[in-house]
C-alpha cells in the first residue's frame, strides 16, 4: 500500500526516513533537488520511536523518581513516591509523536515529498513502493538502518522481548533479566532498576566489556547499589515464562526478558540484487569515503553500512550523502563520532585515550565544586594529548557528560592543544570546568586537585 501523492521520477530517492534518512532528504531538498522520501513505518525510525528518545525520556524520569525518594540529604522528604506505567507510557509516546510530526512538518517545509511504504529495487534506477506503483531516480541513499540482532533459543515472543517493546511497556515489571551487557542493557537495567524491578544482566563477559574499566566500574558500583545483579562470562541457556536458567543451573526470576545482543544491518526485502550495490560479509552495505555503493546510482548511510552503530553519525552521514547526489564534491571524513552511554553516572568519550606519545591526565570530580555541592563526585574527566600539546582524547564520567562531550569533539576537530581548553573560560559552576581542569592538570598547573610535587 502507497500513502502520499507518488511522483513518477525524482532526483534523489531517500529509503527510510529514520535520523539518516530525513536528514539527507531534507539537505538534497535544500540543495535544490526534488526528493521522494520512502518510510514504510514512522518518520524518524528507531532514534525518535524506540531508541535514542524513548530511553532517553525514560531514564531522566526514572531519576526523577529515584532523586526524589533519595533527596533526603536535602532537605527534600517526599513521603510516598509511586509512578504510573501508563502514564509514563502515554507520555513516552507522545514526546515520539511530536517529533515525528515535526520531522513531517520540515519534509512538507522543504519540498521532501514522503512517500508511506516499502521500497523495493527494480533496478539500478527505479524502485517499486508497497507492491504496487514505481518511481525513477537519478540517485538513491539507502538508510534502512538496523533491527535487533536474535539470540537462537530466546526468538522474540511472548516474555522475550527487544529493546522496542522494553521501550513501550505500560506498567513497571517486577522482574527483568537482560541478556547482551552493552549499552542498550546498561541503559534499560539502570532505568527499570530505579523504578523498583529486580533486574539481572546476563553478560558473555562483563557489562560495556569495550569501555574504559575504570569509568565501568563506577557505573558497576552504581548499578549495583540499585540492586542490579550481573552475571558475568554467563551463557543463558533455557528459559521459561517466568525465569531464565543459566548454563552454569542458576535459574534468575524473569518476569521479562529483555535480549539486548546487538543491532543487524537492515536490507531485508529490498531486493539489492537488483541493482549493483553489494553487502560485506556481516550484511553491511559497502560503500567508499562518500558513502557511494558499488553502484554508481546508489549511496547508503546509519546503521546499514555499519559501526558505529550512532544517530549522531547517521545524520552527520545524510548531509554528507546529500551533497555527493547532488553532486558536490563531499566526502565522510569526521575525525571524531562521540559515544555517550546514559548510564549513572554518564559516560561519554571522544576520540582516543590510547597511542604512541599521548599523555592522558586525570581530573576527579571529588575536586569539583558543583559535583561535591549536588553529591555528585563519582566521576572523573580524562584528557589526552600528544607531545605537542594537542587534545586526542576525551573521557567525561559524570553527570551531564553527553553535553559536555561537545566541547571535546570540536577541540579535536579543530586541533586544539591543552592550552586552548585550559585558557579558555568556562562558566562556573558547572561540570564543563571538570574538562577545563583536567587540561590545567595536564599542563601541570592544577588549582583544586594537588598532584603532589
Ligand atoms: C535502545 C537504543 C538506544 C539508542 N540510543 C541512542 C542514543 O542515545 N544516541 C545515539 O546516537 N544513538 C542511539 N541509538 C542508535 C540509533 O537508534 C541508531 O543509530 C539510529 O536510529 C540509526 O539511524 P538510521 O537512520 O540509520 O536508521 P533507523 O533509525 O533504523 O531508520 C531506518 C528506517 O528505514 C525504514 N525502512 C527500512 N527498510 C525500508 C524499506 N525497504 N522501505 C521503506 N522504509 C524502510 C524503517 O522503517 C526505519 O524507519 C540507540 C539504539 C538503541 C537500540
Amino acid at each position: 500500500m502507497v500513502m502520499g501523492s507518488l511522483p513518477e521520477a525524482v532526483d534523489i530517492a531517500v529509503i527510510g526516513g529514520g535520523v539518516g534518512g530525513y536528514f539527507a532528504a531534507i539537505h538534497a531538498a535544500q540543495l535544490g533537488k526534488s526528493v521522494a522520501l520512502i518510510e514504510k513505518e514512522k518518520l524518524g525510525g528507531h532514534c525518535l520511536n524506540y531508541a535514542c528518545i524513548p530511553s532517553k525520556t525514560m531514564i531522566k524520569v526514572a531519576d526523577m523518581f529515584y532523586e526524589i525518594q533519595h533527596a533526603q540529604n536535602f532537605g527534600i522528604h517526599a513521603g510516598n513516591v509511586s509512578i504510573n506505567g501508563s502514564e509514563l507510557y502515554n507520555w513516552r509516546m507522545n514526546a515520539s509523536k511530536k517529533l515525528e510530526d515535526g520531522v513531517a512538518f520540515l519534509c512538507k517545509s522543504n519540498g521532501v515529498e514522503v512517500v508511506k511504504g516499502t521500497a523495493v529495487f527494480m533496478s539500478s534506477t527505479s524502485l517499486q513502493i508497497g507492491g504496487g506503483s514505481s518511481i525513477d531516480f537519478k540517485k538513491a541513499i539507502i538508510a534502512t538502518g538496523s533491527e535487533p540482532t536474535v539470540l537462537k533459543g530466546f526468538e522474540f515472543g511472548g516474555n522475550i522481548i527487544d529493546y522496542k517493546k522494553a521501550l513501550m511497556l505500560d506498567h513497571i515489571p517486577k522482574s527483568m533479566a537482560i541478556i547482551g551487557a552493552g549499552y542498550v542493557s546498561v541503559e534499560i537495567g539502570t532505568l527499570y532498576a530505579k523504578f523498583g524491578t529486580k533486574v539481572s544482566i546476563v553478560a558473555r563477559s562483563d557489562v560495556l566489556s569495550k569501555f574504559d574499566r575504570d569509568a565501568v566500574e563506577l557505573v558497576k558500583k552504581k548499578m549495583a547499589e540499585l540492586g542490579v545483579k550481573i552475571y558475568t562470562g554467563a551463557t543463558p541457556a533455557s528459559h521459561d515464562a517466568s525465569s531464565v536458567t543459566l548454563s552454569s543451573g542458576e535459574k534468575i526470576d524473569a518476569e521479562l526478558i529483555v535480549v539486548a545482543v546487538g543491532l543487524s544491518p537492515f536490507t531485508d526485502g529490498l531486493e539489492i540484487g537488483s541493482t549493483e550495490a553489494k553487502l560485506d560479509d556481516r550484511g553491511f552495505i559497502k560503500v567508499d569515503n562518500a558513502l557511494r555503493t558499488t553502484d554508481p546510482n546508489i549511496l547508503a548511510i546509519g546503521d546499514v553500512i555499519g559501526e558505529p552503530m550512532l544517530a549522531h553519525k547517521a545524520m552527520r552521514q545524510g548531509i554528507v550523502a546529500a551533497e555527493v547526489a547532488a553532486g558536490q564534491n563531499a566526502s565522510y571524513d569526521n575525525l571524531v563520532v562521540p559515544a555517550v552511554i546514559f548510564s549513572d553516572p554518564e559516560i561519554a568519550i571522544a576520540g582516543t585515550l590510547e597511542g604512541e606519545g599521548i599523555k592522558v591526565t586525570k581530573f576527579p570530580l571529588t575536586a569539583l565544586g558543583r559535583a561535591i555541592a549536588l553529591n555528585a563526585t563519582n566521576g572523573f574527566v580524562k584528557i589526552a594529548a600528544d607531545v605537542d600539546n594537542i587534545v586526542k582524547g576525551v573521557e567525561i564520567v559524570s553527570d551531564d557528560a553527553g553535553d559536555i562531550i561537545a566541547e571535546a569533539v570540536v577541540a579535536i576537530e579543530m586541533g586544539a592543544t591543552l592550552e586552548d581548553i585550559a585558557d579558555s573560560i568556562h562558566p562556573h559552576p558547572t561540570y564543563s570546568e571538570a574538562l577545563q581542569e583536567a587540561a590545567e592538570a595536564a599542563l601541570g598547573r592544577s588549582i583544586h586537585y594537588f598532584y603532589g610535587k
